[in-house]
């Protein structure tokens, strides 16, 4: 069979650790053997982040800019063991944190269903994708801690001078203090972002803040995303049939436990820090979890929610066996080759990304999967692969669809 031609390049962002490996192994059997891949490369492993005193990183999101769509694997966040492990110059910021700056983009994570591996939660038959608002809030803070008897203000100093003071508190003793903002910028292009991936998944959106309580600040961010979704989004919404729901975060959680799934929620910074954690574990596995960086301009960026997977690939370089689960990597790879795919009207590219989406889940369906999943699946008799193996499973899988 010819292979699919591609016509714009995938920016590829290569990373570290296990997860290096596996991208490796993917390229070999799941990908390059069907389609003449064209990828501009970015080697974002922090051997050559520190070479390039970490301008790889930047490159690469430029590239995203300039390209439209890339594939991310994950990558090592240096610490202070790091700064050891790898004799760096620098310790380097998140890659991240750096692509997602320059991007501007929100982050969208939704797990991958399969027969076998029930959630906690027995109604959620739908994947829940979870938008996290990325700047701001208690995560941008300033905080004093108030060591006995008086007052707290919040003042703004305007260019001219202007001050507008509000009390906090007359403090009879000792206590705390915290200070946050949000600009109207972000929490604009946050809704954008929410507003056009709904429509491209063609989605309801739900978003909840607490703004019965807090009048201003959560109330604006009612408000910017209801005047966003008016003025731009409403009509593509009914076009669709698809619907943008508010309501008060604590009602969100309730409504979220009692429904099936297959809706966005958009989360302020702290609710989707905290609820993607909990979604991610009720439905069973970190190593099923898909994120995507979507750009309020239209810019896509994919990955696996997982990290290297440090433990795993230490083993592997003592030349012990391991079985490290590729899904969440693979589908990072037919994500941004179904989306090139569609930007490029490249019908074939866009039905071997269902095709090999398809092989992954039916391979774990058919019994075979690695070792993480046979822990929590419903199946009698798995079989165990390691991690080369089960990456030749799906491709045996593949020739049978
Ligand atoms: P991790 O790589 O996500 O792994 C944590 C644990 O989860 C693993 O030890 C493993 O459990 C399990 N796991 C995760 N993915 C798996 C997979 N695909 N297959 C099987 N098991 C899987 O997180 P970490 O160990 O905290 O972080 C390692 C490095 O990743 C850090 O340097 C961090 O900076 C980086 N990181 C990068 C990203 C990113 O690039 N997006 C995200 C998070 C972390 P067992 O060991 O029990 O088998
Ligand atoms: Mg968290």
């Amino acid at each position: 069979m010819a292979k699919i031609q591609m016509t714009t390049p995938l920016v590829e962002m290569d990373g570290d650790e296990m997860t290096r490996i596996l991208w490796k192994m993917i390229k070999d059997e799941l990908i390059l053997p069907y389609i003449d891949l064209k990828t501009e490369y970015y080697d974002l492993g922090l051997e050559h982040r520190n070479e390039t005193n970490d301008q790889v990183t930047v490159d690469s999101a430029e590239a995203t800019k300039k390209y439209g769509v890339a594939v991310k694997c994950a990558t090592i966040t240096p610490n202070a063991a790091r700064m050891k492990e790898y004799n760096l110059k620098e310790m380097w910021k998140s890659p991240n944190g750096t692509i997602r700056a320059i991007l501007d983009g929100t982050v969208f994570r939704a797990p991958i269903l399969i027969k076998g591996i029930v959630p906690y939660v027995k109604n959620w038959t739908k994947p829940i994708t979870i938008a996290r608002h990325a700047y701001g809030d208690v995560y941008k803070n300033t905080e004093i801690k108030v060591p006995g008897k008086g007052k707290a203000e919040l003042v703004f100093t305007a260019e001219d001078g202007t001050e507008t003071r509000e009390l906090i508190h007359n403090f009879a003793g000792a206590g705390i203090i915290q200070g946050i903002h949000n600009t109207t910028e972000s929490i604009s292009s946050f809704a954008r972002a929410c507003f056009g991936y709904a429509i491209d998944t063609k989605q309801d959106l739900w978003f909840a803040t607490k703004d019965t309580i807090s009048k201003k600040y959560d109330h604006t961010f009612k408000d910017i995303f209801q005047e966003v979704y008016d003025t731009e989004y409403k009509e593509q919404f009914e076009r669709l049939g698809i619907e943008y729901f508010y309501t008060l975060i604590d009602d969100a959680v309730a409504r979220v436990i009692r429904s099936e799934g297959g809706f966005i929620w958009a989360c302020k910074n702290y609710d989707g820090d905290v609820m993607s954690d909990m979604v991610a574990t009720a439905y069973g596995d970190l190593s099923m979890m898909t994120s995507v960086l979507v750009s309020p301009s239209g810019v896509y960026e994919y990955e696996a929610a997982h990290g290297t997977v440090q433990r795993h690939y230490y083993k592997h370089l003592k030349g012990e066996e391991t079985s490290t689960n590729s899904i969440a990597t693979i589908f990072a790879w037919t994500g941004a080759l179904r989306k090139r795919g569609e930007l490029d009207g490249i019908k074939e590219l866009q039905d071997f990304a269902d095709k090999l989406e398809k092989a992954c889940i039916k391979t774990v369906e058919d019994g075979k999967m690695t070792k993480s999943l046979s822990l929590i699946s419903t199946c009698e008799n798995p079989v165990l692969l390691n991690s080369l193996d089960f990456i030749k499973a799906i491709r045996e899988t593949f020739e049978t669809l």
